[in-house]
């Protein structure tokens, strides 16, 4: 930790460059059979435009400009040590409700936006941080984990160990896997014996035990410290989550949904270190539970974060009993977690619903939050209601303002995975890929206004001439054909919905795949008891009426036929001597906005 700050940037900076060329993240110990798709690298892949750049561009900024002695500051008094700076308040301070939990997260987030944009402010950031929070683990390395004071170890241990992983793995600052050991050891007494459930939202026992594991795996792999001994596997949520997912049932109905969700990761951690096909099996069963009983048209799910009993028309009811939807930054991060791991495990050019799935909740959910303020205001809740607006959460500093940065930051990660015979495409957004395939190094750029017109196009640029298969996204919400040019040819290549358009051939520097995907109105019904109120949806994008007046929800609108466009992305109708203006969700500010809708 004795690192200067221009010798640690350097260090970082080589270090970023030399995680460019490592073809498999820390921790993947899979093996092909396992994970046939692997995710690139932060350092591989580049925002480059586009809506999703915008606002990734803008979370990286209000991240690096929060204040280190700020976020320090509430470990500090514990620690008895000077705590310059403002009290962060909210739930962060002394007397918050989970004090100083979200740090990890946010070094995380740091860490993962300074390897894609090789930002080395970000990965000094996150080295002040890390030293800064070492300095206050005391003779008993506990920190800030008191069990007097924080009814929530496991929680913010979780996201401890988040943060030094990536300040250890994608900010290279030395010293961290001593401190991942450190707090460790300073948190084992304060650690319950056996993994335990939480009881629904507002139930004792609170704390999380099942949300450790898959850090807890990937930080006994990284620091190869025998002391994490079966901890990861203790804390696995089996009897009441995994188990009866991979036996088919559906243990999610009343539970807490975030919680819930994000331990699929675990399984996803589990599956690729145990090689139990259980886990596996679980993740599946719970994507479709989730995709087809919980979700509605945003991707979100969870009204009042808790998961909903099937079949009794309780989302529709949602719509009028709460305002609090979907918790979103978190719930967007636990929802492309578990897409990006199926992506991965269950690969098959056959099948797009798990990468469609991750389109739809980035779009909806993430890409569609109010942005931040100065202050720690923060989007938690997406509201779904008639007369809906985007708010801020009640209380500053939540949970969501730390996996609002790890989701964002990980948008690269969504975009492109890699093959043992290829690449897949899987996002449609500005960017640049830098791989290699069979030991040649080889660039991609993709230049789209997607989701605002409808064709993007790759040019990949190999050092030499070489031959593999690129796997395209065929969305399965396509209703006309999609269509690929190369070099300006019409391909025959089936463009079936649902599945990969796969071309093979010797790629060479300059060429160029155009596909088109056009894109037209739908609905989905909020359930099967209400197939009469709407969302609309227009390819991936859930579109929103603006300023609705209080009749709208009682018209009958005849979607989506009768739409005339505007603007690429904005359309209007005339309802009763009404105009009401459709947008994009992701594109509303300060409006108010009607997401159901019901169907004449
Ligand atoms: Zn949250």
């Amino acid at each position: 930790m004795q690192l200067n700050r221009r010798s640690f940037v350097k260090t970082a900076v080589q270090a970023t460059a030399a995680l460019t060329v490592a073809p498999r993240l820390v921790g993947s110990t899979g093996g092909p059979s396992r994970e046939p798709l692997r995710q690139f690298n932060y350092a591989d892949v580049q925002l480059t435009g586009g809506p999703l750049a915008e606002q990734y561009d803008a979370l990286h900024a209000h991240y690096l400009a929060l204040s280190n002695d700020s976020l320090l500051k509430v470990y500090r008094q514990r620690a008895g040590l000077p705590a310059p700076g403002k009290d962060m308040g909210g739930w962060y301070d002394r007397d918050g409700f989970v004090p100083g939990h979200s740090l990890g997260q946010y070094v995380s987030g740091l860490a993962r936006f300074g390897a894609s944009t090789r930002d080395a402010a970000c990965h000094e950031k996150a080295h002040d941080l890390v030293e800064g929070f070492a300095a206050t683990l005391g003779p008993d390395n506990q920190s800030i984990l008191r069990a007097s004071t924080n009814l929530w170890i496991c929680y913010t241990l979780d996201k401890h160990f988040a943060g030094l992983i990536d300040a250890a793995t994608l900010s290279n600052v030395s010293g961290t896997k001593d401190i991942l050991s450190r707090v460790l050891a300073g948190a084992r007494p304060l650690l319950p014996a056996r993994g335990r459930d939480r009881i629904g939202k507002k139930d004792p026992p609170y704390d999380e035990t099942y949300v450790m594991p898959e850090n807890l795996f990937t930080a006994a792999d990284l620091t190869g410290n025998p002391a994490f001994g079966d901890l990861p596997r203790r804390y696995l949520l089996d009897r009441e989550l995994f188990d009866p997912l991979a036996r088919g049932d559906d243990p999610f109905p009343g539970q807490h949904a975030y919680s819930h969700a994000i331990a699929l990761s675990s399984a996803g951690k589990a599956w690729l270190v145990l090689s139990d096909p259980k886990y596996k099996q679980a993740l599946q069963h719970a994507f479709e539970l989730l995709t087809t009983q919980q979700q509605i048209a945003s991707g979100g799910w969870g009204p009042n974060e808790t998961f909903v009993t099937p079949h009794r028309g309780e989302l529709y009811n949602s719509l009028s009993s709460t305002v609090d939807h979907f918790e979103t930054p978190c719930g967007a991060y636990a929802a492309t977690k578990l897409a990006r791991y199926l992506i991965r495990l269950t690969a098959s050019p056959a099948n797009t619903s798990h990468a469609d799935n991750l389109e739809r909740v980035v779009f909806n959910t993430i890409l569609a939050v109010k942005p931040p303020d100065s202050d720690g205001d923060y989007p938690y809740y997406s509201t779904y209601s008639p007369g809906a607006q985007k708010v801020f959460y009640a209380r500053k500093w939540p949970c969501c303002s730390g996996t609002l940065a790890q989701t964002v930051a990980d948008y690269p990660l969504n975009l492109y995975f890699q093959a043992d015979d290829g690449l897949y495409v899987n996002l449609f957004t500005p960017s640049h890929l830098r791989f290699t395939f069979a030991g040649t190094p080889i660039e991609l750029t993709q230049e789209t206004r997607y989701p605002a017109e409808d064709a993007t196009v790759l040019t990949l640029t190999p050092a030499s001439a070489t031959a593999f298969t690129v796997y395209l996204r065929v969305p399965g919400w396509l209703t006309q054909s999609a269509s690929i040019r190369l070099n300006g040819k019409r391909l025959p290549t089936p463009t079936s919905p649902g599945k990969y358009a796969s071309i093979y051939r010797t790629w060479r520097a300059g060429d160029r795949i155009e596909l088109t995907l056009p894109q037209s109105f739908r609905t989905e019904p909020i359930d099967e008891l209400h197939p009469e109120t709407v969302a609309l949806m227009r390819g991936p994008v859930q579109y929103v009426a603006l300023n609705p007046t209080p009749e709208l929800s009682q018209q009958r609108l005849a979607l989506p036929s009768s739409l005339k466009k505007l603007a690429p992305q904005s359309f209007v109708e005339n309802y009763a001597g009404n105009e009401i203006v459709f947008v994009p969700l992701y594109r509303v500010q300060n409006e108010t906005y009607a997401t159901y809708f019901s169907r004449a």
